[in-house]
């Protein structure tokens, strides 16, 4: 019940939505306009939005230059166990090495703002800086 309340409080702000979805629509077939902006749904704060912008950049270019790789269809992007997961088709060793990173470098973000967070300290199973950690 805590963990739905937090979750709904801090959901990716339509801003940041707009700038991981708009520039890498290829990823996002099911992606509409709602309300003037480009919105998919990611189910994850703000904090990881750096890493979500890299990560679906260069799977994005990588999709668009290698053409062995299948084109990557993002099904899914949430938080789980405290880490951010990126569910998806297609792609190739490299997009599969690029996802799994991200996930793995998740667990050391702060979910809200992004600050660098130390031995995996969590809080209702999201990684939090010290600053957030009462939030
Ligand atoms: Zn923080």
């Amino acid at each position: 019940m805590i963990f739905r309340f937090l979750y709904e409080v801090f959901p990716v702000s339509p801003e940041r939505e707009e700038m991981l979805c708009k520039p890498n629509l290829s990823l996002f077939p099911n992606a509409s306009v709602i309300d003037g902006r480009w919105f998919w749904g990611f189910e994850c704060q703000d904090g990881w939005y750096d890493l979500l912008n890299n990560a679906l950049s260069l799977v994005c270019a990588r999709c668009d230059i290698a053409p062995d790789c299948e084109q990557v269809i993002v099904e899914e992007v949430k938080e789980k166990f405290g880490g951010l997961r990126i569910y998806y088709r297609g792609g190739d060793d490299y997009v599969k090495g690029v996802f799994n990173l991200a996930e793995t470098m998740s667990v050391n973000i702060c979910a809200i703002c992004g600050s660098r967070v130390g031995n995996r300290r969590m809080h209702y199973h999201h990684p939090r800086c010290d600053l957030h950690y009462e939030c």
